[in-house]
């Protein structure tokens, strides 16, 4: 995609290169429309003359792939587990599938859209316990609203 090049300069390499059925302002569209981690992969255009270039194992050639491979391109970064996914692992000793396997169930679990959010909430470690908002400087004192004796957290509540 030549992003080491402007966007006039790098149509105007790649239409020589062989880019057809194109325009500057879709060939603009496109190499806008791609995320900063995905801009600076190993770019064999320069020497090969083709427009392929690499991203991890794959190797990408815009002109063949389908849309298809494109999202798939575009994805690979974002299916980046949560925080409370990771404290749920590492809390219970769980492998991926399992607290996989919670998250999914939480759709299967009830049908309550605000017993799912709370759920969700819960999964997630998005809860303002307070100890968290005592951590944020909103409140004073972390003890439980309840019982006063111990942190409110999660597992202290639950
Ligand atoms: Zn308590």
């Amino acid at each position: 995609m030549q992003f080491n090049n402007g966007s006039l300069e790098s149509y105007n390499i790649v239409t020589k290169a062989g880019l057809k059925q194109s325009n500057f302002l879709t060939w603009a569209g496109i190499r806008s429309a791609i995320p900063g981690h995905l801009k600076f992969l190993n770019d064999n255009s320069r020497k090969t003359g083709s427009l392929e270039f690499c991203c991890g194992e794959k190797v990408f050639d815009p002109v063949l792939c389908k849309s298809k491979q494109f999202y798939e391109l575009l994805i690979t970064k974002k299916g980046i587990v949560s925080r409370g996914f990771t404290k749920l692992k590492n809390d219970f000793d769980l492998d991926d599938i399992t607290v996989s396997k919670v998250f999914l169930n939480l759709l299967s679990d009830s049908s309550e859209t605000f017993i799912r959010s709370f759920q969700l909430k819960l999964l997630d470690d998005i809860v303002f316990t307070n100890k968290r908002l005592a951590k944020l400087g909103h409140i004073l004192h972390d003890a439980c609203t309840f019982c006063k004796e111990e942190t409110e957290t999660i597992y202290h509540l639950f």
